[in-house]
């Protein structure tokens, strides 16, 4: 029997029903699921906006220890119910149950972090450079936030925008992806019990037209959005011409340096993981395996190895290593570049379009001989799909790593220290590791990229307070 959710808005501490519009059917087992929701419009985004207004007022009166109370709270329920919370994220978007528990575990120590912040947030006061004049410096919410959140991680990205913009005294018009809206309403429903002024955090549902309608909409102060470039772009346009301020993170086309004197193990280790994992569904994943001529056949032997025995399936199951892609619109998406690819002349080693699955499934591929000016060096494909790009040298592997737009993340696996030097110092991505997969990062370090990946100030850790405050520069002179 397939279970069917219907969704509804919530906007001024109540339901708000409409027409169902959206419906996502459970991509690795669409008799399971299928969620359905209405989408906002304009006068809904209003009144969302004019509520988050007024909870504005009201967080400030509330003042900060409440609000750090309120994010502990948070923090705390998520992890009572981290079970009940993965199961629904593996069942809408396909991401493993392991995957989805540790991006709930994540989502709370993020309240966690900046339940801390919220009583941080401190100015400094200081000699005016004018004989008994004083200057002061402070940081006042920004006011009404939208946040425009993927399906990627539907508990952990939400939560890096929510939890900093309450934290500092903001409130929040959050639109999810239409493709993970049950793991939405159900994390919305936990921050509605954490005892904050009603409008807090107004969920809007919907796909790119609800999107569209807040983040043109009239009192709006700052958006945060990731998702993709082309959409990204928009947002930041609409932005603009508002004069709203303005936090994007798009995608990436992250490369993983793998040099001959590299830990064999420690590099499949890291091109499994950055590769595949998520399928392949982060934007840090790797996608780009630039490699030197004297390991590449020994590793591509070992990558293949370990890619075979990765357990694939049912990702319920606790020992499923990889799910189904998010939906199955993304699997369409998916096959058409990689057999784009194949037309090219480029030859999958593992994978590929006739290794066909069902549901919204879709192969671990590794294209061997990738060129760095084709769609596997240039273009993002949001799947599990690699390509191995042979260099010479260190030389060679820096000149493909920088030859894309992006600027996500990076990867570099040496045990030269004079290689990892040159690699931090001259690697043209925001995030970069050593010895590490270019993907997961911290809860309490920064997160972002550099070219067309990310716009405007980074996002997580001490750095978030940036985007989610204005800062005030007084001076004063005592007559
Ligand atoms: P994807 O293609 O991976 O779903 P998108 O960038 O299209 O990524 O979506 C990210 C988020 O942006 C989702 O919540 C989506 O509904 C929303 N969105 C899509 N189009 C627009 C738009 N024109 N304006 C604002 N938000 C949008």
């Amino acid at each position: 029997m397939t279970e069917t959710i219907r969704l509804a808005h919530h906007v001024g501490g109540r339901a708000v029903d409409g027409a169902m519009t959206f419906s996502q059917a459970s991509p690795s087992n669409p008799d399971d699921l299928v969620v359905e929701g209405p989408e906002a419009d304009a006068a809904l985004v209003a009144e969302a906006v004019a509520n988050a207004r007024s909870a504005v007022d009201a967080l400030d009166q509330v003042g900060i220890e409440a609000r750090a109370d309120a994010l502990s709270r948070i923090g705390r329920t998520l992890l009572a119910n981290a079970d009940r919370l993965a199961l629904l994220a593996t069942r809408e978007t396909g991401k493993t149950i392991n995957d989805a528990k540790g991006e709930v575990v994540r989502a709370a120590r993020t309240f966690d972090f900046f339940a801390g912040e919220a009583l941080r947030n401190i100015g400094e006061r200081f000699a005016s450079t004018r004989p008994g004049a004083m200057v002061e410096v402070d940081y006042a919410p920004v006011g009404v936030v939208a946040a425009i959140t993927p399906w990627n991680f539907p508990f952990a990205i939400p939560a890096w925008k929510i939890a900093p913009a309450i934290a500092f005294g903001n409130a929040v018009v959050w639109k999810p992806s239409e493709i993970a809206s049950a793991s939405a309403d159900a994390f919305r429903a936990i921050l509605a019990e954490a005892g904050l002024p009603v409008g807090t955090v107004e969920m809007l549902l919907g796909a790119g037209g609800a999107g569209a309608a807040l983040t043109g909409a009239d009192g709006v102060d700052a958006i945060s959005f990731t998702g993709s470039v082309a959409t990204g772009n928009r947002v930041v346009r609409a932005a603009a011409e508002k004069g709203v301020r303005a936090q994007m993170e798009m995608g990436g086309v992250n490369g993983l340096i793998i040099l001959d004197d590299a830990n064999l193990d420690v590099a499949v280790d890291c091109a499994i993981n950055g590769a595949y994992f998520n399928a392949g569904q982060r934007c840090t994943a790797t996608s780009r395996i630039i490699i030197t001529d004297g390991i590449a056949d020994r590793f591509i032997a070992a990558f293949i190895e370990r890619a075979k025995a990765l357990k694939i399936g049912d990702p319920r199951d606790p020992q499923t290593q990889i799910g189904s892609l998010a939906a199955f619109k993304q699997k369409t998406l998916i096959a058409s570049q990689v057999e784009q690819a194949e037309a090219a002349g480029f030859k999958p080693l593992i994978g590929g379009s006739a290794d066909a699955r069902p549901h919204a499934f879709f192969a671990p591929t590794l294209f061997d001989n990738a060129a760095p000016a084709s769609l596997l060096g240039q273009e993002e494909i949001f799947g599990p799909v690699a390509g191995i790009f042979r260099v010479r040298d260190f030389e060679e592997a820096m000149t493909v790593l920088n030859n894309n737009r992006y600027g996500l993340s990076s990867s570099i696996c040496t045990r030269s220290l004079v290689h990892a030097e040159q690699f931090k110092r001259r690697a043209r991505t925001g995030m970069r590791m050593v010895n590490m997969p270019t993907a997961g990062a911290d809860y309490h370090a920064p997160f972002g990229g550099v070219g067309i990946s990310s716009f405007g100030p980074r996002e997580q850790g001490r750095a978030a307070r940036t985007f989610y405050t204005t800062l005030h520069t007084t001076y004063q002179l005592a007559v």
